[in-house]
């Protein structure tokens, strides 16, 4: 079996953009081959189990995403042979890293996925609660820890692309993923009216979300924004509880976008918010 075509065009995607971002090179080619393990890993996941229709639609109403990490379905060997793969894409673009989960048994893989799953925001950053007391925001994210979060995302992916579509999502006014529960990382503002997509940074499920207010502490304050030179990114600010949104506009856009690629492309915001004691 092949990649998915939609998968394969985020690689040509990212191709088309590693030409013209020299300055962004190595975080590009980086991201090139991770994606092309993880995609080529979703091919043989299994499929994850579906709600009915009633349970569906009652977690949507009452605000809980649809996926439990046990739908899931992850096969130890097989999730312990991807979390290897993975490992060899990180050591080869980061040669001086020392990473801890060789000789990790698969069960233990499994278990810090499930702790991931169930416990982070994102997959590559510890749950920062408001204010201090979550342990895990305590100590740095362990190399392990991102490298199973990692193997973590294709599996993910591949539940959005199946339950995503079956969702009502005129239901769903969560600032959170009505799949994976995930919080997002990036967000585009609609060509025709405006309105305001979020994309997941766990599954990369899109959904809509108000254009006024915060996704992450619901504060109806005005949110400030800085935008790009040319017009084309802005970077949201929550006055409130002080996280960032990386938005495109793609209102007066004309080439074609992917926002996973999109989301890579404006790394200089990131580190420009963090820089300011921001964070996603
Ligand atoms: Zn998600
Ligand atoms: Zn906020």
């Amino acid at each position: 079996m092949e990649m998915s075509e939609r998968d394969r065009e985020v690689l040509e995607a990212l191709a088309a953009a590693r030409k013209k971002h020299e300055d962004l090179a190595d975080l590009l080619d980086f991201y090139y081959d991770l994606y092309e393990v993880q995609f080529a890993a979703k091919v043989h996941l299994p499929d994850p189990g579906v709600r009915d229709d009633m349970a569906v639609r009652w977690r949507l109403e009452g605000g809980i995403p649809q996926l439990t990490f046990d739908q899931l379905a992850v096969e130890l060997e097989a999730f312990a042979e991807l979390v290897a793969r993975i490992r060899q894409v990180l050591l080869q673009h980061n040669p001086s890293w020392e990473l801890e989960d060789e000789g990790h048994a698969p069960e233990q893989l499994v278990s810090l996925a499930r702790h991931v799953f169930e416990a982070w925001d994102t997959l590559t950053s510890p749950r920062v609660e408001d204010g201090p007391g979550s342990e895990d925001s305590a100590q740095p994210v362990r190399p392990s820890a991102l490298t199973v979060g990692f193997a973590l995302a294709p599996y993910l992916q591949k539940a959005s692309e199946t339950i995503l579509p079956r969702l009502d999502l005129e239901r769903w006014v969560q600032g959170y993923c009505p799949v994976c529960g995930g919080r997002p990382n990036f967000s585009l503002l609609e060509a025709k009216r405006g309105a305001r997509r979020l994309i997941c940074s766990r599954c990369n499920s899109l959904w809509q979300y108000s254009r006024v207010g915060c996704p992450f502490c619901r504060s109806k304050e005005k949110q400030t924004y800085f935008a790009s030179e040319d017009g084309v990114y802005r970077l949201y600010v929550c006055p409130d509880c002080k996280r960032y949104l990386k938005t495109i506009d793609l209102r007066d856009l004309e080439r074609p976008v992917q926002p996973v690629v999109e989301r890579l492309l404006t790394v200089g915001m990131d580190l420009a918010a963090q820089a300011e004691g921001l964070r996603t």
